[in-house]
């Protein structure tokens, strides 16, 4: 890199510093002011705004213009327009109206909606969303948006997202006032998501149609060794894996994205990338976009960047760490236990808060990292499992056992002092680590990890924050009555104690991957969906589509269309593999064991002809000739389950079929087609095998 890192950060961005810049005082003024209260934004700011923003685009090299929004398909969206406008003489210049900057409108009907749009009215729009930023890439000027049907009903993952920032602020900025908190005009959400990947070499890529189409491999025997030895985790970073991370910093850097941490991940060729967290609506954005450059930049390193929840089997698969809090607009993080006894009340009555929110819809952050990719992933023995459950660590659960059973907390190792009406205050410091939770307390935020790496964190983030503000709303309605009085202290203390005494069970501090935690678990009636299919229909149960209509989070419709949505994309994902797994096994796997036995049987004719008995090439045969029977079996049979599926009309006797019977007979078919792989010569198997891929970067 030959310029430092401050003088190319955020260079390709639209930066409130650059807008302040290039705008005059007032409209910069009143831009702000709009933005901060949420306001409409008059068209004469608009136009000021956009042509500040295309004179500065076209001077970093931008010719067009596009709206960049996050449909439901998973991945990002974009139209180029180019700022062209004839100019007399048939001569051209470079225009950017407000009107463009605030509003798009393009053809929703290629989008999924669930039924949302009727086919009469295919258009969607999609609507500036100016608290994230613009910012410029491969010659055009990106404009995050949110993306809307006509009649205003959501089409993307952003909408539920700011709505849920606006209901979690609302909710919150009351709840504050209660604990004095007079000045708090604004709660945000904060996020900051550890991105894990895999990087593989092109070359071995190229030839694996499953990594192609699917984004796993479908076939592979284990190699023979995984990581056992744990000698991946943190280890030095071999030059091609370094020179592609110092190259993605570079580029994430100029875009503004505070990547901060990169080290190698556990499993062979597993690395993850953690930024610095910042508010939800810009990490989302931020986290879309570094995995878009996370691909790009592999490419030009000769590499493959596998953002697949699970490109290999039994190595690990690759999450998303969501590390979620709350910052109020004086600056307090509402997840770091405070200096006063009054801060420590205020955090352990929002710990409570969670504590009652995790527990009454632990089904619906399941649901937020649920996808097919996914499923490999929770419950397998290193990724968390598919139970919710919380982890507040040894001290923080007994500062709470104190509140419940009324008595003093105390430790060896500090002095408490008692803080309001016995109280306890306790060290900021005191969380251990515990690896195996899906909802743990890291010391001054929540870390979920349940997300999946290729998942949008829009979603979990939108329904932990809908969750939270049902939570708050509730508190606070309860200690209303109390704010200002002497009472106040000992009723949030009863209200904490109901809370433990109501809502203790979803708190897990032992080891989630062991199987006692499952039965544990059952006994304390915590729900355990292990699949998407399992998950997804609990989405528009009742007591969800109450918060989420309380809270203009989503609609009845909206709900409803956005698990169609999920429950069918989960049926093509399973759909394309099984067919892919149909075409390799028909056109490349079958006929190169074919060929072989055929060489064998070859080499047995020979050697009889000459009288020697060929009794390694006989049993080989003989025992591929099997394993290629049970092969095809499985193909026809596989082929046939797949037209079944298809021919089903619902949506989600569809899903469970491709889970219960599609699925199953894929893992038939891979073990078998794995045997085979372990028998056969290295050069006669037409695919790139595990330790090829994983062991060659
Ligand atoms: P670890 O691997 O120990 O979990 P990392 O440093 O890899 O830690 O990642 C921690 C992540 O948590 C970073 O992205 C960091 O910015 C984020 N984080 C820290 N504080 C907050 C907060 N208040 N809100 C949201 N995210 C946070
Ligand atoms: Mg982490």
């Amino acid at each position: 890199m030959n310029r430092s890192v401050p003088e190319i950060f955020a260079e390709n961005v639209f930066s409130d510093e650059v807008m302040k810049s290039r705008l005059p005082k007032n409209v910069y003024k009143t831009f702000m002011n709009t933005v901060q209260n949420g306001r409409q934004l008059d068209m004469t700011t608009a136009d000021f705004v956009a042509n500040a923003m295309k004179e500065w685009a076209v001077e970093k090299g931008a010719t067009h213009y596009t709206h960049w929004f996050q449909p439901l398909t998973g991945s990002t969206a974009e139209k180029h327009d180019s700022f062209i406008t004839p100019a007399s003489k048939g001569m051209a210049i470079m225009e950017f109206s407000g009107k463009s900057l605030v509003k798009g409108e393009p053809d929703a009907s290629s989008f999924p909606s669930g039924g949302l749009r009727q086919t009469s009215s295919a258009r969607g729009y999609t609507a500036w969303d100016p608290t994230s930023y613009c910012f410029v890439k491969e010659g055009s000027l990106y404009i995050p948006t949110v993306f809307l049907s006509y009649t205003g009903e959501t089409l993307d993952k952003k909408t539920p997202l700011l709505r849920s920032m606006d209901a979690l602020s609302s909710s919150a900025v009351k709840f504050l006032k209660l604990f004095g908190n007079e000045n708090v005009t604004r709660v945000t959400s904060t996020v900051g998501a550890e991105q894990e990947y895999f990087l593989i070499d092109k070359g071995m890529y190229d030839k694996r149609k499953d990594l192609i189409l699917t984004g796993r491999t479908l076939f592979g025997a284990k190699p023979p060794k995984g990581q056992e030895l744990d000698d991946q985790y943190f280890a030095n970073l071999r030059p091609r894996i370094a020179g592609y991370m110092a190259d993605l910093d570079e580029e994430l850097w100029k875009l503004g994205i505070y990547s901060k941490t990169k080290h190698n991940e556990v499993a062979p060729a597993q690395h993850e990338m953690a930024p610095i967290f910042t508010t939800s609506n810009l990490g989302t954005d931020q986290n879309e976009l570094a995995m878009e450059v996370m691909e790009k930049v592999a490419l030009k390193h000769n590499l493959v960047c596998l953002l697949h929840e699970k490109p290999f089997e039994g190595v690990n698969g690759s999450g998303k760490h969501n590390n979620w809090s709350m910052a109020t607009n004086d600056g307090q993080n509402l997840l770091d236990p405070g200096d006063t006894p009054m801060e420590n009340l205020q955090f352990l009555t929002i710990l409570c808060a969670l504590i009652k929110g995790i527990d009454e819809y632990a089904d619906l952050m399941r649901i937020s990292a649920s996808s097919a990719g996914n499923d490999h992933r929770l419950g397998a023995d290193e990724a968390p499992p598919a139970i919710v459950s919380m982890f507040l660590g040894e001290e923080l659960d007994a500062v709470l056992k104190a509140i419940e059973e009324d008595s003093v907390y105390k430790t060896e190792t500090r002095a408490f002092e008692i803080g309001v009406n016995a109280l306890p205050s306790f060290p900021k410091d005191s969380t251990d680590r515990n690896r195996t939770s899906p909802f743990a307390f890291t010391g001054n935020r929540f870390e979920f990890r349940m997300v999946g790496s290729s998942d949008n964190i829009a979603c979990p983030n939108a329904l932990l924050n809908t969750i939270v503000a049902e939570e708050l709303s509730q508190f606070t309605e309860i200690l209303e009555p109390f704010s200002h009085t002497e009472q106040f202290e000992s009723e949030v203390k009863k209200l904490m104690k109901n809370v433990l005494r109501d809502h203790r069970r979803i708190i897990f501090n032992g080891d989630g991957y062991s199987a006692e935690w499952v039965e544990e678990a059952e006994r304390r009636g915590l729900p355990n969906y292990s699949s998407t299919v399992d998950s997804l229909p609990h989405y528009t149960d009742e007591k969800n589509l109450r918060i989420f209509k309380k809270f203009g989070i989503y609609t009845e419709n909206e709900l409803k269309a956005r698990q169609e949505v999920l429950l069918e994309k989960y049926s093509k994902t399973i759909r394309i593999e099984a067919r892919t797994m149909i075409q390799m096994a028909r056109k490349q796997l079958l006929p190169a064991t074919l060929d072989y036995i055929h060489k064998l049987c070859e080499a047995v004719a020979v050697k009889k002809q000459i009288g020697i008995l060929a009794k390694v090439e006989q049993a080989m045969a003989e025992k591929l000739t099997d394993l290629t029977e049970a092969f095809y079996v499985s193909i026809e049979k596989l082929e046939s389950l797949v037209n079944q599926a298809c021919e089903i009309k619902e949506i989600l006797p569809q899903a469970r079929f491709f889970h219960d019977e599609v699925l199953t007979e894929m893992e038939r078919m891979r073990t078998i087609s794995d045997t085979t792989e372990r028998i056969m010569p290295s050069d006669k198997w037409p695919i790139p095998d595990y330790s090829a891929m994983i062991y060659n970067v």
